[in-house]
């Protein structure tokens, strides 16, 4: 049996507790929802952080021990410290998994971990259109040339992202605007995922392609069996390279 993946589901969990609206979609918190269907998967040991819990949800025995952590942060980015935005992007570094949901483009660590602001337009709550960009890639097993979300928020071009390492998935919303609604990227040993889809009082983490796709990031975002730690250091190599040849 493959190795259990550690996963952290790490939610702002506020606007749960403040708008009757998105309380009564998600009355545990929208981590709870994207916990309840990525526990069908037996090679996965989830648990659930909050930014109002102790350590912001993250004490250090617990992100030294994620392979993959999943963010959905909104309105309170500004409270996630500097000391744990950096740890993470540290981790990511080392290779940890991160995948950004929704308004993590916004969030520290996203930002800190791909480099730019993340900045995006943004509009009313629509139809959307999501194109499957790249059916080779791992993250898109199981999804087809296109799937349709009744209800999403609109977010448009130009989105200030570096460029993917590669473009999964291209929306069209139906006020005419388009997104990058997939995209992931290499940071230093870790994998990063984002995807647009979850505004908290849109329906999009019901979906069957939606959580195929978060599932499968999951497992694309998992660090890589290497063989060998990775470190926060450069290791002089000369001296091992050289007695390896002698021998
Ligand atoms: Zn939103």
């Amino acid at each position: 049996m493959a190795k259990q993946l550690n996963v952290v589901v790490w939610n702002e969990f506020r606007h749960e507790k403040t708008k009757e609206e998105v309380k009564a979609l998600y009355p545990n918190g929208l981590h709870a929802v994207i916990k309840e269907f990525l526990d069908e998967d037996t090679t996965l040991n989830v648990r659930l952080a909050a930014l109002d819990d102790p350590d912001q949800g993250l004490p250090d025995e617990v992100l030294n021990q994620t392979d993959v952590l999943i963010w959905w942060g909104h309105k309170s980015h500004k409270d996630v410290s500097d000391e744990l935005t950096q740890k993470i992007r540290d981790r990511v570094f080392l290779g940890m998994g991160f995948i950004a949901l929704h308004s993590g483009h916004h969030s520290k660590p996203f930002r800190a971990i791909i480099g730019t602001n993340g900045n995006l337009s943004w509009g009313r709550n629509q139809k959307e259109v999501i194109w499957n960009l790249m059916p080779s890639h791992p993250i898109t097993k199981g999804i087809p040339d296109h799937f349709i979300l009744e209800s999403e928020e609109l977010y448009s071009e130009p989105f200030y992202i570096p460029q993917p390492d590669a473009l999964l998935f291209g929306a069209w919303f139906e006020d005419g605007h388009i997104f990058r609604a997939g995209a992931c990227f290499h940071r230093g040993a870790g994998k990063v995922f984002y995807f647009q889809p979850g505004h908290e009082t849109c329906r999009s983490f019901f979906n069957p392609y939606v959580r195929t796709i978060i599932r499968n990031a999951v497992h694309w975002a998992a660090p890589n069996e290497t063989g060998y730690e990775i470190t926060d250091e450069c290791p002089h190599l000369l001296d091992k390279v050289t007695d390896e040849f002698s021998k």
